[in-house]
């Protein structure tokens, strides 16, 4: 698995904005929003907290969780994604969020809830214009493996 060289395939960024690159190593954070007086995190962004009304910066709420809970889908994927896929709640250790997200496909048959995940961007299928798209995903942590 190298996330580097399939990003390179290149594509456009389903959501720009969305995730960011932290090392160019193939490690990528989710970016959503803080607010500075209270604390709420949220994903995706808002400009106005939900919980005192002020201003929401934007931040990166994780780069890494736990699998909260997944489904594998074996209907007709939509936007060209493989068949069948997985999507997942992921438990973000920086912000605590519970963010819903696709899944590695290379991982829907080794899923296990509780497992540790972490942030990644991959040229898969294709956009509502039907144009190769870099989606951001979860996928297996790498445990300390670095992806030389
Ligand atoms: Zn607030």
């Amino acid at each position: 698995m190298n996330a580097r060289n399939e990003a390179a395939e290149g594509g456009v960024e389903l959501v720009p904005g969305l995730v960011e690159a932290l090392d160019g190593a193939g490690r990528y954070g989710l970016m959503g929003s803080r607010c500075p007086d209270c604390g709420a995190w949220a994903f995706p962004a808002l400009e106005r907290c939900p919980r005192c009304q002020g201003r929401q910066a934007p931040t990166r709420v994780g780069t890494a969780g736990s699998l909260y809970t997944y489904t594998v889908v074996r209907t007709r994927a939509p936007f060209g994604l493989p068949e069948p896929y997985a999507v997942g709640y992921v438990d973000l250790d920086e912000s605590g969020l519970r963010v819903f997200g696709l899944i590695d496909p290379a991982a829907t048959d080794g899923l296990e809830v509780g497992q540790r995940m972490e942030i990644g961007l991959r040229s898969i299928g294709v956009d509502r214009h039907g144009r190769p798209c870099l989606r951001p995903l979860f996928q297996p942590a790498a445990r300390g493996k670095r992806h030389d």
